[in-house]
């Protein structure tokens, strides 16, 4: 490795991929024993299937929690980590996990951020959500300037002709957001039927009805494009005619597909796009990547964040174990220990999570 690349990259504990639930607790869990973590996810959020998929379904099955919504727990567990400062990369997938000579590994993401771990934890679910995208010819030259599958900041569309596709929640919920402030707004679905909350697909009639925006049923065609630039869509429509809808911006909410993605290349064992590991450290075949939550697979694995929980807790000792062969590492009680409260700064000391493993393994060799 060059010395270049040594020094921009993050030098960590461990690595987490993916800030799914499960994730989310395996900082928990790193933190407790002392260890840092770095935690990547493609989505720009936090959260996993919970953000994405259901966020307000409530939860019945959280140990103590009698009911949360999905995002309540996520917002629980972001607060539960809080006290170990668990470095955050959103919005980048992990691209490469390479291992090196000294064991340790390069984990490079789609946005070129670098880390030297010594440990990789792979919690990434049913893969990496990508939207779905529109299939027509020039589509990919205009994403990101007039076709867009996120809105990053709403200000960017005020006083726009604007084009959007779908009939989900996201769909639905932009269009009477942005019919607030966009100079037009049509949208665009194929079927009668809206899956989004009915009380939206009202109000969404509602302004149809009061000429503030459009509603088409139908498909996208082809691109309507003029020097480059994105100009408007053919739209074939249900009743077999084929409309010309100018536009400035193109929105998309499709939803999202799961996709195992850049994991199905780092030499992993892989059983029907899961990763096999054994149950007592959640390791994979390689030695130091460890898989836990939903992409994982052993014998009797159940799909539960419950049993993510879990698994989390015993990779946390398996990756201390990595790390640090040989040394004893003792069970401790959150309720009465002196050095757990240290750590989750509940105790009267200042947390230690902050020294980095080779210092505190340095000091504790020169203590007497
Ligand atoms: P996920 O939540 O899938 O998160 C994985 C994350 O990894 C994702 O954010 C993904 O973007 C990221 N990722 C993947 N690959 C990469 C990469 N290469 N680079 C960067 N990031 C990557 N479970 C229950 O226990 N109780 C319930 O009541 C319940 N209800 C559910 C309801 C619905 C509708 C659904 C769909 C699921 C439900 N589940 C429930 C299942 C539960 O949501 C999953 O078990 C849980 O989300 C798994 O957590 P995870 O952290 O392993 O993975």
């Amino acid at each position: 490795m060059s010395p270049e690349r040594t020094k921009l990259a993050t030098v960590t504990d461990a690595v987490i991929v993916g800030a799914g639930p499960v994730g989310l607790f395996q900082v928990f869990e790193l933190g407790l024993l002392g260890l840092r973590a770095e935690l990547i996810d493609s989505l720009p959020v936090i959260g996993g299937q919970c953000t994405e998929l259901y966020p307000d379904k409530p939860i019945y099955d959280i140990p103590a929690i009698p009911v949360c919504t999905a995002r309540e727990l996520i917002e629980r567990l972001a607060e539960q980590i809080r006290p170990f400062s668990a470095g955050l990369h959103l919005g980048q997938e992990v691209t490469s996990v390479q291992k090196r000579e000294d064991g340790r590994f390069d984990v490079e993401t789609s946005r070129g951020a670098r880390f030297d771990a010594g440990a990789v934890i792979i919690a990434g679910g049913v893969g990496s959500f990508q939207p779905r995208r529109l299939a027509v010819p020039g589509a990919d030259a205009h994403e990101g300037t007039a076709i867009h599958y996120r809105v990053k900041d709403a200000e960017h569309f005020r006083g726009r002709d604007l084009v959007i596709l779908g009939g989900g929640d996201s769909a639905l919920d932009w269009t009477l957001a942005l019919a607030e402030t966009a100079h037009s707004v049509v949208l665009v679905h194929r079927r009668p039927e809206f899956r989004a909350a009915p009380a939206s697909v009202e109000r969404m009639h509602a302004l149809r009805e009061a000429g503030r925006i459009d509603h088409l049923e139908g498909q996208v065609q082809s691109l309507i494009e003029d020097g480059g630039a994105l100009r408007g869509v053919r739209v074939a429509t249900r009743d077999g005619l084929t409309r010309s809808v100018s536009l400035e911006h193109l929105l998309i909410f499709w939803g999202l597909h799961p996709k195992l993605g850049p994991i199905a290349n780092w030499g992993l064992t892989l059983h029907r796009k899961t990763i096999p590991v054994d149950t007592a450290r959640f390791q994979t075949n390689v030695p130091g990547v460890f898989a836990i939550g939903d992409i994982n697979d052993y014998p009797g694995k159940k799909k539960l964040i419950l049993s993510g929980f879990h698994e989390a807790a015993l990779t946390a000792f398996a990756v201390r174990e990595h790390l640090r062969p040989g040394e004893k590492v003792h069970l401790q009680y959150t309720t009465t220990s002196p050095v757990l409260q240290k750590r989750l700064g509940v105790g009267t000391a200042s947390p230690d999570h902050d020294v980095p493993d080779a210092a505190r393994t340095q000091a504790k060799a020169a203590a007497p």
